[in-house]
């Protein structure tokens, strides 16, 4: 099996070339961390949704902080867990414009002060909203890392510090992105596409069930 930053770059060569990354239009900060916060455990069209529906009808921070509950929880029902995500949303808002003059921070360490903003969302606002290297790590990353052998690890944070030890920054930007579309397109959690995977011949997991036939 070839050396761990081989294997990166050739993962990196065949998912660059399988993919395009994809423009996201909307890189206004607040916008980005709210819907990352509403698309937690829920898919991307019901994220998309929730997020139209939200904006629509409330478009900026000031508006979703002072809107009823039961008016967002309405609009971001698609969601699912629709009554947390609704409440931290407003949370969220309330506390940017008393305690961060309605500027959503850049850093890792004032985004995770926020209710409901883990490492993964972090992460997201920072690649998604302010480009900086950072590697979101949600369940398409963690377990496609795992999958490939790049990391052996149960926790998504934990995967993310792996990777971070072994990727180089460069490519930090578009592995979240890249790995998304591979993990909804082939490496599915369920039923991946092994025979049609151009990373098969360097993927642990399928090398392993090679072995046992
Ligand atoms: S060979 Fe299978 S498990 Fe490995 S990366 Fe490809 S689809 Fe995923």
């Amino acid at each position: 099996m070839i050396k761990i930053p081989e294997r990166i770059e050739r993962i990196m060569e065949e998912l660059r070339g399988l993919y395009k990354l994809r423009v996201f239009e909307d890189k206004d900060p607040y916008r980005v961390l709210i819907r990352t916060i509403l698309s937690q455990r829920t898919r991307d069209e019901n994220t998309d949704q929730a997020t139209l529906k939200l904006f629509n009808k409330y478009p900026d921070m000031e508006d979703v902080a002072l809107a009823p509950q039961d008016k967002l929880e309405k609009l971001v029902k698609s969601a699912g867990f629709y009554r947390v995500k609704s409440k931290r949303i407003k949370e969220v808002s309330h506390i940017l414009m008393d305690d961060y003059n309605g500027v959503v921070p850049d850093t890792m360490e004032e985004l995770l002060k926020l209710p409901g903003v883990g490492r993964k969302t972090a992460n997201c606002v920072l690649v998604y909203a302010f480009e900086k290297p950072a590697i979101p790590v949600d369940t398409h990353v963690h377990r496609i890392s795992n999958r490939l052998g790049l990391v052996n690890s149960k926790e998504p944070d934990k995967t993310e510090l792996e990777l971070e030890k072994i990727i180089p920054k460069t490519y930090w930007i578009e592995l979240n992105d890249l790995m998304v579309q591979f993990g909804q397109d082939i490496c599915r959690p369920i039923g991946p596409k092994h025979e049609e995977c151009p990373l098969a011949e360097i993927c642990d997991y399928y090398q392993d069930i090679l072995n046992q036939k």
